[in-house]
């Protein structure tokens, strides 16, 4: 499998392992503080890697599905909220980069490649929920500059980011499913911030509430034409979030995997002498572990390869990763906590943070079940939705 890696991705996978030791201390902080890893992102762009989905001609590095994934598989090992908020910055990057104006590649893109600049997705409604896909938020025209109303819910990077990238209604339209990207920055008129969401795992993502009020976006903030919000969803959007996802959850897995492997090598029995390696019904639960999470693996990296690819056959592969390595990673940490014992039930224990961080993957949108449905409908010859 590593074949498959161009040296330029080794090149940045090793880069984030390096970032991903350096962060890996500081993961429980972050988790029982509910701290946004400011440290994480100070180091992400330190190492110059912010700027993975910028074009290489605006300093970027030009990278693609697979190197989402394996980045933030490499960093979803050490600090899972730190590979959430920076996985939703890259998703935001490649929204824009994906039809950019000159204006938004001086003013966003070379910013984000400089590691200046964090973006981040703000979709998700209450009113639509897990259809991200759908919103409510109003776009109107007045004086040359669009008023946007309405609420994001569970914003990663919320409060923190220097821009939003949003759906909404398009001008004027109000047809369902007639929707259009923007831009929001920062420092927008009318952004309001709501309480902070203290979530069950992955607390470091600084999720919030974002509500616009006859906020003033510039037209020049409009990502490709209006009414383009679909195209954006499964073109851009689907496709990158579900690799930094899948990439995050693998990580988590796979650290499990690690924790397990260290507790059944360590753990000793005074009246054996023996450490819990011997003992049969381990092994072969751990190599049951082992295996699932290589599969998952196997599964995510053909998705992005052939992503990349512009392979015609991608979409059931893309669609599924993100469903398998939440079933896996909720799987496999479930059974770490088990073969860890009394150690891992501990609160607040390392595996118990990697079990709650976990369960995200399963109600991140789009959610596993949703996923499945489009799997299967991929495969059928129906449209997704
Ligand atoms: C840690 C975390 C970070 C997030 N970060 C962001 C972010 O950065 N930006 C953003 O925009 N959003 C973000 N979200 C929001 C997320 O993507 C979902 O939109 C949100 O979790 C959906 O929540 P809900 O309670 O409204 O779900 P609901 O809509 O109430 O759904 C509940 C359940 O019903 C199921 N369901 C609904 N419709 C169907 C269907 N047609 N078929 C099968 N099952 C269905 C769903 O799968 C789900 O399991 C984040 C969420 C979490 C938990």
């Amino acid at each position: 499998m590593p074949n498959m890696f161009a040296t330029k991705l080794l090149r940045l996978k090793d880069t984030a392992a390096t970032v991903a030791s350096e962060i890996a201390p500081f993961a429980s902080e972050v988790d029982s503080e509910a701290a946004w890893p400011a440290r994480s992102m100070a180091a992400l762009s330190k190492a110059g890697l912010m700027g993975l989905q910028v074009p290489e001609q605006l300093g970027g590095h030009g990278q693609g599905l697979l190197a989402l994934a394996v980045l933030t598989e490499t960093l979803g090992k050490a600090c899972p909220s730190s590979a959430l908020c920076f996985g939703m910055h890259c998703v935001g990057t490649a929204v824009i980069a994906a039809k950019a104006t000159s204006y938004q590649s001086e003013n966003y893109l070379s910013k984000i490649a400089r590691g200046e600049h964090i973006t981040t997705l703000a979709l998700s409604e209450s009113g639509t929920g897990a259809n991200f896909y759908l919103s409510e938020t109003l776009i109107t025209l007045a004086a040359g500059q669009f008023l946007v109303n309405g609420t994001k819910q569970f914003v990663t990077n919320g409060g923190r980011a220097d821009s939003y990238v949003i759906s909404a209604l398009s001008p004027d339209s109000g047809e369902i499913g007639d929707l259009s990207c923007l831009i929001v920055d920062s420092d927008t008129a009318g952004v309001e911030w709501l309480e902070p969401w203290h979530g069950f795992g992955m607390r470091g993502n600084s999720s919030r509430g974002m509500r616009l009020t006859d906020a003033r976006v510039p037209l020049t903030n409009l990502l490709g034409d209006t009414g383009d919000q679909i195209w954006y969803v499964f073109e851009v959007i689907a496709p990158y979030f579900l690799m930094a996802m899948a990439g995050s959850y693998l990580g988590i897995a796979q650290s499990a995997l690690e924790a397990v492997g260290e507790h059944l090598r360590t753990r000793r029995y005074s009246h054996t002498g023996d450490s819990l390696r011997h003992i049969e019904q381990l092994q072969m639960k751990y190599a049951d572990m082992w295996r699932s999470i290589e599969k998952t693996r196997q599964l995510l990296y053909a998705a992005g390869e052939r992503g990349d690819r512009g392979d015609p056959d991608a979409l059931p592969f893309i669609l599924s990763c993100k469903a398998d390595a939440a079933e896996t990673a909720v799987a496999v940490t479930n059974e770490a906590m088990t073969i860890c014992g009394g150690i891992a039930y501990r609160e607040n224990s390392r595996v118990s943070q990697m079990l709650r961080d976990a369960r995200a993957g399963h109600v991140m949108s789009p959610t596993t079940d949703m996923l499945k449905i489009w799997t299967g409908r991929s495969l059928l010859g129906l449209p997704l939705l």
